[in-house]
């Protein structure tokens, strides 16, 4: 069976390996692949409805416009897909790297994160201004 190549648009015979078509072989690196997982499962939290164009090539050069790094501190190694805002959903001008600290804040607030620590570092200074 042939396949089209995501990345060169090129022909080749089509690998039977289930969620891996669509890289031919030169393209078949593990660098392409994780980041082809990367992709599908972004798109398994993807919201109903909104739209799914994001392509291998376009996430390649967007990780490479970072320079490999996470889009919002800048100084570690991305390691996921960030859809931006859920509704504009999986396409090129939604998607940024991010690392596992800076996602993680990015899905659950920093700002209720600051005020978390705003208020341990109040019971810390009653507790130690008591003794
Ligand atoms: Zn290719
Ligand atoms: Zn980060």
């Amino acid at each position: 069976m042939m396949q089209v190549c995501v990345l060169c648009g090129v022909e080749y015979a089509g690998l039977a390996i289930a969620g891996y078509q669509g890289l031919c072989p030169d393209h078949w690196t593990k660098d392409a692949l994780r980041e082809w997982d990367r992709i599908n499962s972004a798109r398994k939290h993807l919201v109903a409805g909104a739209p799914d164009t994001l392509t291998l090539s376009e996430w390649l050069g967007i990780v490479t416009s970072w320079r490999g790094l996470c889009a919002l501190c800048q100084l570690n190694t991305y390691n996921s897909l960030a859809i931006w805002i859920p509704s504009s959903g999986l396409v090129a001008g939604n998607v940024a790297p991010l690392c596992r600290a800076c996602y993680y804040h990015k899905e659950h607030s920093f700002l209720s994160a600051m005020d978390d620590v705003r208020a341990k570092l109040d019971i810390q200074h009653s507790l130690i201004a008591a003794k």
